[in-house]
């Protein structure tokens, strides 16, 4: 995608994203703006300042402008936000006069609020608990609601937001179209979409590591019961705070408690934890009183805390997106990092899907030899796209290919891994291997890709 007069918008909103200086559109704008256009709803998924305010903003604010009546409501998890979306989308609307807003947030007076509602606003923004006052109120008609966005999900839910949108979702109209974001898709996001959403196209932009040249990748064939001296040895050598990311809450706590006996200063977060827990354990990571967080999937995405030295890949994640992730927590902001790999035997489809996001191009590497073998190079990823998969529905037939893994994650996803397995061996004992930079620097233009989940 070019740039957005290829979407065929209303020329005013063309004019207003000249004027925002926005000629490109984003990875996730260039997959939701076409889908959200024809009408269907839509589960995204994208890293966090990747423009989801525009992928939504753009086709909710073209539906408005071209059809004379029905209303959009947007609903976003906190105050701050929801004023940041209403000032996007105002511009969005240009200097118009006739298409009227509606700012719905709790700790702003009512009155104000009123006054606008009583204006037939047609676009409203706003947080559950405000929307849902209004809603016992009367003071807020959702009945022709025929576009609902649902922003920052996985922020909503964690907030404890979901009672206050079942109970929201049950005054609008039932032919609509939803759009729902997050930033990041746990099971909980997952059900809800299932709920609300009817027959979604599911995009999922999976970032690739900001700049890599200062990420620094290896990794480490071992065997599964060798994993915990390698762990030893490994944070001996490296300096700095580092994340340890393991599968379960239940092996996290552990791991933590381990390095606790053996005189690191380590810590541990994960789903189990209260969300105030978690904060804290991030806050005194971030204030480097401990130096090693050891993190299930679920706890630890989105994590920007710039002086995370390494990541060390105890376990390998469930989905294979979740590894670019997981390395994405260092090297942030131009600093130097460095990301380790165990990889056991039990681990090479998991490993050969990982490679394929890593570097499509390539085949899987798994280690046939002993030791001394040629280290290999990741090469860059051509562009390519990475998987050719296309729109995933939740109706799909397709076959669904998973692990057979027993354990329970913490991410409590239900995504597979599609099987590239090849049959190779393993050596046993750990051998390391690096490789370069496999991500490029990435611009905004349609190098986004889609990724379908079975
Ligand atoms: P997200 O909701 O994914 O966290 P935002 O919608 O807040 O991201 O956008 C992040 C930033 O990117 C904002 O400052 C926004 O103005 C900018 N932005 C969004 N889309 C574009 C674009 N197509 N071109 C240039 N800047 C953009
Ligand atoms: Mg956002």
């Amino acid at each position: 995608m070019e740039n957005f007069a290829s979407f065929g918008l209303p020329e005013q909103l063309i004019m207003a994203l000249a004027h925002l200086k926005f000629d490109t559109p984003t990875p996730i704008q260039a997959q939701v703006i076409p889908h959200a256009l024809e009408g269907r709803d839509i589960l995204a998924s994208a890293q966090t300042g990747t423009g989801k305010t525009a992928a939504f903003g753009i086709p909710l604010i073209s539906k408005l402008i071209l059809s004379p009546g029905g209303s959009a409501l947007v609903v976003t998890p906190t105050r701050e936000l929801a004023a940041q979306v209403s000032v996007m989308l105002k511009s969005l609307l240009g200097n118009q006069k006739t298409i009227k807003t509606a700012l719905l947030i709790g700790g702003d007076a009512i009155s104000k609020q009123l006054q606008q509602l009583r204006s037939n606003p047609r676009l409203i923004v706003g947080t559950p608990g405000r929307i849902n006052d209004h809603l016992m109120r009367g003071s807020l008609k959702l009945h022709d609601a025929h576009f609902l966005v649902l922003d920052e999900t996985d922020r909503m839910l964690d907030m404890g937001f979901a009672p206050q949108i079942d109970q929201i979702l049950k005054y609008l109209p039932k032919k609509r179209q939803t759009l729902l974001l997050s930033a990041t898709l746990p099971r909980n996001i997952v059900s809800l979409a299932e709920k609300f959403l009817n027959d979604p196209v599911r995009i999922a932009v999976i970032p690739t590591t900001q700049s890599t040249s200062n990420l620094k990748q290896e990794v480490l064939f071992v065997s599964e019961q060798d994993k915990h001296s390698h762990l030893d040895e490994q944070l001996a050598q490296r300096d700095g705070s580092i994340i340890v990311f393991v599968k379960t809450k239940m092996g996290a706590e552990r791991m933590a408690k381990k390095l606790r006996m053996n005189d690191h200063s380590a810590d541990a977060i994960h789903g189990d934890l209260s969300h105030n827990r978690r904060e804290r354990v991030i806050k005194e990571f971030r204030d480097c009183k401990y130096r090693i967080m050891v993190a299930t999937d679920i706890a630890a995405r989105g994590l920007d805390i710039s002086h995370v030295q390494h990541v060390i890949n105890f376990d390998l994640p469930q989905c294979p997106e979740d590894y670019i992730h997981r390395i994405g927590r260092t090297a942030r902001a131009g600093a130097e990092g460095s990301a380790i790999c165990f990889i056991s035997p039990a681990d090479k489809r998991k490993w050969a899907a990982i490679s394929h996001i890593i570097n499509p191009g390539a085949k899987p590497e798994f280690d046939d030899r002993r030791s001394n073998g040629p280290k290999r190079k990741f090469g860059p990823r051509n562009g390519a796209r990475r998987t050719s998969d296309s729109d995933f529905n939740f109706n799909s037939d397709r076959p669904k290919r998973s692990f057979n893994s027993s354990s329970r994650t913490d991410s409590g996803e239900s995504r597979s891994y599609a099987g590239a397995g090849e049959k190779r061996s393993y050596a046993g004992s750990g051998e390391k291997r690096s490789f370069a930079g496999a991500g490029e620097k990435r611009s905004f233009a349609g190098s986004g890709e889609k990724r379908s989940f079975a």
